[in-house]
């Protein structure tokens, strides 16, 4: 055994503990907000009016190969969101009655919404805590868009991609 050999210590495996980095840390260092998200995508928001039927609803979901749509006035004021989900529901507790019925008796009222300057990790969080997938942008009440969970969770594979080729290129050249 070589002289210069060190039993290891406690304060060793401590030490290998600590890391510089973890999956918190990581997940904080997205640095991407709604607007980035928005300036892609642009600022399309489909909507319906509270009186129209969830028949009309699945077609304009169905043409616009969408999830969800806002609920709004003829001034644009946000009222509420139906998603397929909802229709889904009202499908299994109204069998062959639900088309017919207004938008207003199916939607959600109580909308979260986000503005362009939220970071994209608070906008994941809420919508997982919430278990929705759409969150519409406002801005001076006014809509200025929609993100989907599907659109957060994509911009941040392609920024994890990004850094990923960026360490890449920093250790081979
Ligand atoms: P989703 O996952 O978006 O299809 O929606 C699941 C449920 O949450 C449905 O009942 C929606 O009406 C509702 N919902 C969707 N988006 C929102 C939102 N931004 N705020 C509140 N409820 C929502």
């Amino acid at each position: 055994m070589p002289t210069s050999y060190q039993a290891p210590r406690r304060s060793d495996s401590e030490r290998s503990k600590e890391v510089s980095q973890s999956a918190a840390s990581n997940l904080s260092a997205g640095t991407g907000k709604v607007k980035d998200i928005i300036r892609k995508k642009g600022d399309d928001v489909f909507s319906i009016r509270p009186q129209d039927t969830l028949g009309n609803a699945v077609q304009l979901l169905s043409e616009k190969r969408i999830g969800a749509l806002i609920v709004a006035d003829a001034n644009g004021t946000l009222l509420g969101i139906l998603s397929e989900r909802d229709i889904v529901r009202k499908l299994a507790e109204t069998p062959g009655r639900t088309l017919p019925q207004k938008v207003e008796e199916v939607m959600t009222a109580n909308v979260e919404v986000c503005t362009r300057d939220e970071p994209l990790i608070s906008v994941l969080r809420r919508m997982t805590e919430g278990r929705f997938r759409h969150m519409p942008v406002m801005e001076d009440n006014r809509l200025v868009g929609i993100v989907t969970i599907g659109d957060v969770v994509n911009h941040r594979l392609n920024e994890l991609e990004f850094e990923a080729l960026q360490l890449k290129q920093l250790i081979v050249g």
